[in-house]
């Protein structure tokens, strides 16, 4: 059996990050998606909570994806967690370099490899740092994101 980790800030989670994880659901027995609050991307829009329910109901769907917090090193959740790999998502060659140094920096400190999954090039544009910017504005960002996401964007425009 083979488990795996999707940490991410998903903040908020979006269609792209929803690609990876079926995908990930297809390969593996069982991912595990997993929301940090990344100190690098600022204070953030939605708590913790209110992501990790985002996630929960945008992949109740499939039962083999469970849903965590964590605010530790991944390679540790990694381990707790039993997990064989990291998972992480690929848009870009921008993505590559950052993800390649990370992937590589996890595995010397822990032994846990990182395995990559490709974004299909017509969500690599997405970026929850994009979603936010733009719904923040009111723009409408309704169909690059599952509707539990869009229904709490939704209710932050309108108070
Ligand atoms: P974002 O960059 O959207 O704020 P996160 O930090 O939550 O996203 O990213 C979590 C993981 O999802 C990372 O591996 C990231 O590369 C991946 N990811 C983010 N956006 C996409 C996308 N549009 N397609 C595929 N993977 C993505």
């Amino acid at each position: 059996m083979t488990r795996v980790l999707y940490p991410g800030s998903f903040d908020p989670v979006h269609i792209g990050h929803v690609e990876i994880v079926d995908t990930a659901a297809t390969l593996f027995d069982e991912v595990v998606v997993a929301t940090v609050r990344n100190p690098q991307k600022g204070t953030g829009l939605f708590a913790l909570d209110a992501r990790m329910d985002m996630l929960s109901e945008s992949f109740a769907h499939l039962p083999n994806v469970t849903i965590t917090m964590f605010s530790s090193l991944v390679v540790d959740l990694a381990r707790d967690l039993e997990c064989d790999f990291i998972v992480k998502g690929l848009r870009a060659v921008s993505d590559f370099e950052n993800e390649l140094q990370m992937a590589q920096m996890n595995l010397e400190i822990s032994g846990v490899h990182t395995m990559f999954i490709p974004s299909a090039s017509k969500y690599s544009f997405l970026a929850s740092s994009l979603i936010r910017e733009v719904a923040k504005f009111g723009g409408d960002v309704s169909s690059m994101v599952p509707s539990p996401v869009a229904k709490r964007l939704e209710e932050l425009q309108g108070s």
